[in-house]
Parts: structure tokens; sequence; C-alpha cells
């Protein structure tokens, strides 16, 4: 009964509430009781993830290349997608959980609720934390690409490349057809090539995904928009010089009606 009012009493104070920073601090604070651990890290997953869809998917696509759920780079494999693909990116500063509908100022505050309110969602099972893969898809450029290169670790490095290279063979299988080989070949050029402490390393030589069609979007809306302002300036323009011609007219014909008086 107690809990009843209690829990009543929280609906109203919500009610009353603005959404905010505040807000998520709070429902953070009382949903401590239920934090859940798992030892996976949120942030790098979603890194790996996105070095998956940045620099490897547009490549999967144009194969049109189904990739195996045994592949660990499936999107089932990824204990946190489900989640993630529940995040609604209102505004800026703002985010909706796509389960409950409640809204967060920061998406750090959206993951928190997710990890207290929604843990019963994730898909906790072995082998199913993408960031596990972090070392073989190079999280730590996705994270910071601007970090500062450290010693050369030749264990670490062949460590990476051995990781990478299983997942070449588990994903894209030589004997599965040319599409397969050619991914193959793709993945070891783009992920596993990079792991090397001797040279240069090349990350992602074969490029992501394609940004220019944004920039064409831009272009063309502009060039949309310009188009009637042209034809309103031609307007106006050719108004005023109707105007200017009437004038004229009347000006002239004002002078022919007092020249013979
Ligand atoms: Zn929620």
């Amino acid at each position: 009964m107690i809990l009843k009012i209690v829990c009543s009493c929280w609906v109203f104070f919500y009610l009353w509430q603005d959404v905010g920073e505040h807000v998520a601090a709070r429902t953070v604070k009382q949903e401590e009781g239920h934090a859940h651990k798992v030892h996976c890290s949120r942030e790098r997953s979603r890194a790996a993830w996105q070095a998956i869809e940045e620099y490897l998917m547009p490549f999967v696509e144009r194969e049109q290349y189904q990739i195996s759920s045994k592949c660990r780079l499936h999107p089932s494999n990824d204990l946190f997608r489900d989640q993630e693909e529940h995040k609604i990116h209102v505004d800026i500063n703002e985010w909706k959980c796509g389960y409950c509908k409640k809204h967060f100022r920061a998406e750090k505050y959206l993951d928190q609720h997710f990890d207290n309110r929604h843990y019963n969602l994730l898909n906790i099972s072995d082998g199913k934390c993408l960031a596990d893969l972090c070392g073989a898809l190079h999280c730590d450029f996705m994270m910071d690409s601007k970090s500062t290169k450290t010693k050369c670790n030749p264990a670490a490095v062949a460590k990476n490349r051995h990781l990478c290279e299983s997942l070449a063979d588990s994903c894209f299988p030589l004997n599965q057809g040319p599409s397969a080989s050619r991914l193959h070949e793709l993945f070891l050029h783009q992920f596993c090539d990079a792991h090397t402490c001797s040279g240069k390393r090349n990350l992602f030589p074969k490029g992501g995904k394609k940004t220019t069609s944004v920039f064409y979007l831009a272009i063309s809306i502009l060039t949309m928009m310009m188009i009637p302002l042209f034809y309103l300036i031609v307007y106006l323009h050719q108004s005023e010089m109707r105007k200017g011609t009437q004038e004229l007219r009347r000006i002239s014909k004002v002078g022919k009606k007092t020249k013979p008086s």
C-alpha cells in the first residue's frame, strides 16, 4: 500500500517536471537498487559497431552478401544492439528511450537508464560482447581519432592481427563463393594489414561510407531554393521596367496635351 502511494507520488512528481538532467539523475538514483553489472563496455561496443557500419557494411551491401550469425560481426552477436536501436535522438540535447518513451538530456543518461531499467532486455550470453573485438577493429581510433600514437607493442599487435584474421576467416569463408572471397580480401586489407609495428599504419585504406551524397543533397536543395528567388528578381525587375515605361508614356502624353495650349 505504502509502496503504491510512493509510486503514485513519483508519477505525479514526474508529470510536474520538465525534461531535464535532474529527472535523469533522480531516475538513476531511484533505479540504483536494480543496477546490474554487465562485463562488457557499451562505449567500446558502440565504437566497434561504428567501425563495422562505416568501414565494412558499405562493401558487404555492395556485394549483397549475407553475414552468417556465426560471424561475431553479425548484429545478433552484439548484446547492446537492441538497446542501441531503441535510442531516439530527438534533438541535440534530447534523447528518448524507445521502450518507455522517457526523455533525457544526454546520451549518457539514456545509457544509464538502459543499464538500470532495461537490463533484462540485454542479450547476455558468451561471445556477444562486441567490445572484445576492439583490438581487431581499431576502436581506439574510432573513439578518438586524434590519439597520439603510443609505442608499438609487438605481442599485442600480433594478437590483434590474429583476432582480425580469424574474423575474416569466420565471416567471409574462402569456400563460400566469389563474393565471400572478395570480402575476405577486403577485410584483411581494410582492418588487418594495419596491425603491424613496421612501416606506416594505413587505417581503413578502402575508405568508408560516402559522405559526398550529403554534400550533393545540400547543393541541390540550395539550387532548388535559388530558382524561385531568381524568377522573383527577374519578375520584380521587369515590373519595375514596365512601371518606368508607363511613367514615361504618361509624361510624354502630358507633354503632348500641353503642347497645343
Ligand atoms: Zn526506458
